[in-house]
C-alpha cells in the first residue's frame, strides 16, 4: 500500500514556479511582491456537514478550491499559492487522482500554486489554505461601505439551495432548472476575475455564501450602517423562473447559501464603470439597493419602501 509520503508525491507534487519553495520540505517559501499585502484565508469541508457522503472526488477537488478562491475574489486579490490539508480514510488512490485532478484543474484556471499541506487518516475533511496579494488601498473590506453607496450583486443567488433542497426532497425540480441547480451547487465558478477589475471601483465587498441577507449583514455591522434591498430588483436566473414553489424560491435567493456570488458596494459614480464591468466579463451585475446610515441592519423594502419580511436569515452552523 502507497505510504502518505508516496501519495504526496505522486498526486499533490508539482514543480513550484511563483514560490522560491515548494511541497517537500518542512515549509514552503514564497516571496511577495513588493508593496503588496498577502490575504490570506482558510475554509474547511467535512464529509457529512459540507457535502455528502460519496460526493464525486473530482467535482469535490474543484469545489473545495473554489470556496477557498472566492474569498481571495471578496477581496479583490489576486491568488498566488495554496496549502491542502486533507483527511483520508484509507489510501483509495482513484479517489485521490480524481479530488487531485479537479483540484489542480480549479488550480490552474486562477494561476494558484499548491506549496505545501498535510496528509493524514482520518475521516474525510479537506482544509485549504489560499494566499493572495492587494494592495492596501484597493483591498475589498467589509468595513468599508459608506452611506449613500449602491450594493451590488454578481449574477444571481438561490440556484445552489434550490438544488440543495431537491436532493432533501423539499421540492421536486426536473430538466433544464434541475441541471442548472445542481450545477451551481457542484461546481460555483469564484468570481476572481471580477474581484480583481473592482480594485478602485468598488469599497466593501463579501462572497455569498451563507445566504445573501447574513452575508450583507455583516457588511453592515462591520460598517456601522444599515443596507436597504429593492426586493423587487433581486436577480431571479432564467432558469429558476416558473419554479413552482414561489416561496421556496424567495427563500433560496434571499437566504439560502452556497452562491459564491460577490455582493458590493461602489459609490454612485462608479455605475457606468461597473456596468461596463460586467458587460466585458459576460457577467450579469445587479444595483440590488443601498447603503443607509445607522445601525439598521438589512432591510428588505417594496418599492414603496415598506418592509418585506424574509423567512430565514440564512445559514449559521450553530443556529436552531
Ligand atoms: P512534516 O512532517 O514536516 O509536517 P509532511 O510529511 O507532513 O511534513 O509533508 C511533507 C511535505 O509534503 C511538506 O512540504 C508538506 O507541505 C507537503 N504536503 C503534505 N501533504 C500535502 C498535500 N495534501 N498537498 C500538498 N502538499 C502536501
Ligand atoms: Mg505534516
Amino acid at each position: 500500500m502507497a505510504s502518505e509520503f508516496d501519495l504526496i508525491q505522486r498526486y499533490f507534487t508539482r514543480p513550484a514556479e511563483k514560490a522560491v519553495l515548494g511541497v517537500g520540505d518542512d515549509c514552503a517559501l514564497w516571496e511577495p511582491s513588493p508593496g503588496m499585502l498577502q490575504a490570506v484565508s482558510t475554509d474547511m469541508l467535512i464529509e457529512g456537514r459540507h457535502f455528502l457522503a460519496g460526493t464525486d472526488p473530482e467535482k469535490l477537488g474543484r469545489k473545495a478550491l473554489a470556496v477557498n478562491l472566492s474569498d481571495l475574489a471578496a477581496m479583490g486579490a489576486e491568488p498566488r499559492h495554496a496549502l491542502l490539508a486533507i483527511a483520508l480514510p484509507a489510501a483509495d488512490e482513484k479517489w485521490i487522482a480524481s479530488f487531485a485532478r479537479g483540484f489542480f484543474a480549479q488550480a490552474a484556471r486562477h494561476g494558484i500554486e499548491l506549496i505545501g499541506g498535510d496528509t493524514t487518516r482520518g475521516p474525510l475533511a479537506i482544509s485549504i489554505t489560499v494566499i493572495g496579494e492587494v494592495s492596501r488601498d484597493h483591498a475589498l473590506r467589509r468595513d468599508a461601505a459608506l452611506a449613500g453607496e449602491d450594493v451590488w450583486l454578481s449574477g444571481g443567488t438561490g440556484a445552489a439551495a434550490l438544488g440543495l433542497a431537491h436532493l432533501q426532497g423539499r421540492v421536486q425540480l426536473a430538466g433544464e432548472q434541475l441541471s442548472h441547480c445542481l450545477a451551481r451547487l457542484d461546481d460555483p465558478d469564484p468570481r476572481v476575475a471580477l474581484g480583481l477589475r473592482l480594485r478602485g471601483i468598488a469599497r466593501a465587498a463579501i462572497d455569498i455564501s451563507d445566504g445573501l441577507l447574513a452575508d450583507l449583514g455583516h457588511i453592515a455591522e462591520n460598517s456601522g450602517v444599515g443596507i436597504d434591498i429593492h426586493a423587487d430588483r433581486l436577480p431571479v436566473e432564467p432558469a429558476l423562473r416558473g419554479c413552482a414553489d414561489a416561496d421556496l424560491l424567495l427563500e433560496c435567493i434571499a437566504a439560502g447559501g452556497d452562491d459564491y456570488e460577490l455582493a458590493f458596494t461602489a459609490p454612485a459614480a462608479n455605475r457606468a464603470a461597473i456596468e461596463q464591468i460586467g458587460s466585458d466579463l459576460g457577467l450579469c451585475l445587479t444595483a440590488i439597493g443601498v447603503v443607509v446610515p445607522g445601525n439598521a441592519g438589512v432591510n428588505f423594502r417594496d418599492p414603496g419602501g415598506q418592509p418585506v419580511k424574509m423567512a430565514r436569515a440564512g445559514f449559521d452552523h450553530f443556529g436552531a
